[in-house]
């Protein structure tokens, strides 16, 4: 059910009632949906989705870049690959292929002592939780990607299950499953705030809305969220941009993700093109999603120490897009009943990797909220406290 706020025409106060619900989700991204629809596959009544955008999936969700991949460096991020991907493929089966889903595989290279080191030690984390990822001789690479500068090469991974996904395939099929189950959504309709209770109450600019459970999905903005509730949650957004080239011969119309784990910079097709994405680690924190021509300039001077096919490609000034990472200090999201409002579920954080963990989040939030624990994932490394304490564990594969 799809619900938009009437005569909330600009100028027109919208009209102001109550409505009950069981479960407030702010935020129709990729989080957002995949809880909601968790949460109505685990029948939950009274589930309501709020978005101040006219449709869900504007936000964040639309500007990814749509990589799904499993070779990340900690436990938990693993495993909320391995399970959200499998629901991915899953939904791309049942949503007629909408998803988009190609596992095109993702290909990690460096050149240094440190990076072969770091490779190493994620290898064998993901190898010992079953993912199937090969390392691979400079040969071997040049089999999968003839394009890369194999120069002094001194390591590389490669998992062909991981792949590629349409971000708007996803916010649309999850927004279709989610409306075959019968979830409220409410749209351009702003949250104000929130508020303990009981009941809780959500404040929005159509009205009131008392419930058991509020759930901070609003991604870039889950900080403000959470401020009007006074709490402090450590999530800074930060501007990513992407850029796609003109038209590219002579490499396989099917590439990997590339990943130049010694720059930073990581490539994929794009139709005829090729798409490059680099998340500077120096970018301030920021909420402008125009595009910044100087990432062009930044690109430029690492391009060539993997993929100099591309040094003198021209950059297709239409296909150039950004949008926001929210970021922790440790690169994990934060999913947790908040201490001392459980009330409030916080579930925001996902910096770059938000579509390829959303099935998983939505299944944590769905236990903590039904059952008041999660069984199905270790919650302990997402957990809200963990900045007041020493020992963060930092996910290093951030791209
Ligand atoms: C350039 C770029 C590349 C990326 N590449 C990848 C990738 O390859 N793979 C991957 O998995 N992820 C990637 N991501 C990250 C991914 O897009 C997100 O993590 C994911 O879509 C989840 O987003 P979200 O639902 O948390 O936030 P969003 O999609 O931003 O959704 C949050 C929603 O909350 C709403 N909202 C916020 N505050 C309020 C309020 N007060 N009232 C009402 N509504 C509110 C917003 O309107 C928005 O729709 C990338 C992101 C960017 C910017």
């Amino acid at each position: 059910m799809v619900t938009r706020p009437s005569g909330s025409a600009p100028g027109r106060p919208a009209p102001k009632g109550v409505r009950s619900a069981r479960v407030v989700v702010v935020g129709a991204g990729a989080i957002g949906l995949a809880v909601a629809l968790q949460l109505r596959r685990a029948g939950m009544d009274g589930v309501i989705v709020v978005d101040r955008n006219a449709s869900p999936g504007m936000g964040s969700t639309s500007r990814a870049n749509g990589g799904v991949r499993v070779q990340f460096t900690t436990s938990v991020n693993i495993a909320f690959s391995q399970f959200t991907i499998e629901n991915l493929r899953r939904l791309h089966e049942t949503a007629s292929a909408q998803v988009g889903f190609r596992a095109v595989g993702y290909l990690f290279l460096t050149g240094t002592d440190a990076g072969e080191i770091a490779l190493r030690r994620s290898w064998e984390l993901q190898r010992s939780l079953g993912v199937d990822v090969r390392w691979l001789s400079p040969g071997e690479v040049i089999e999968i990607a003839p394009f890369v500068k194999v120069d002094g090469l001194s390591a590389a991974t490669f998992c062909g299950a991981d792949g590629i996904i349409d971000p708007h395939g996803v916010a649309s099929a999850l927004w279709t499953a989610c409306r075959s189950l019968e979830t409220t959504f409410l749209l351009d309709t702003e949250v104000l705030g929130v508020a303990a209770g009981p009941p809780a109450l959500v404040r929005t600019s159509s009205g009131d809305i008392e419930t058991e459970f509020v759930v901070n999905a609003a991604g870039p903005f889950a900080r403000q969220l959470a401020a009007t509730a006074g709490i402090d949650l450590p999530v800074i957004s930060r501007r990513r941009n992407l850029a796609c080239t003109e038209s590219v011969a002579g490499i396989p119309a099917v590439i990997p993700m590339c990943v130049d784990n010694d720059t930073g910079v990581l490539i994929r097709r794009e139709g005829a093109g090729v798409l490059i994405g680099f998340s500077d680690p120096a970018d301030p924190p920021s909420v402008d999603t125009a595009f910044d021509p100087s990432f062009l300039d930044a690109v430029a001077a690492r391009i060539g120490n993997r993929f100099p096919f591309l040094e003198d490609v021209p950059i297709s000034p239409r296909k150039c897009w950004a949008g926001l990472y929210p970021e922790t200090p440790d690169h994990h999201a934060i999913i947790d009943a908040t201490p001392g409002a459980p009330w409030l579920v916080q579930c925001a954080g996902f910096g770059g990797h938000g579509i390829m963990h959303s099935f998983a989040a939505g299944q944590a939030v769905t236990e903590l909220i039904t059952d008041g624990r999660c069984s199905t994932f270790d919650l302990h490394p997402l957990r809200l406290s963990r900045f007041a304490e020493p020992g963060a564990v930092v996910e290093t594969a951030v791209l």
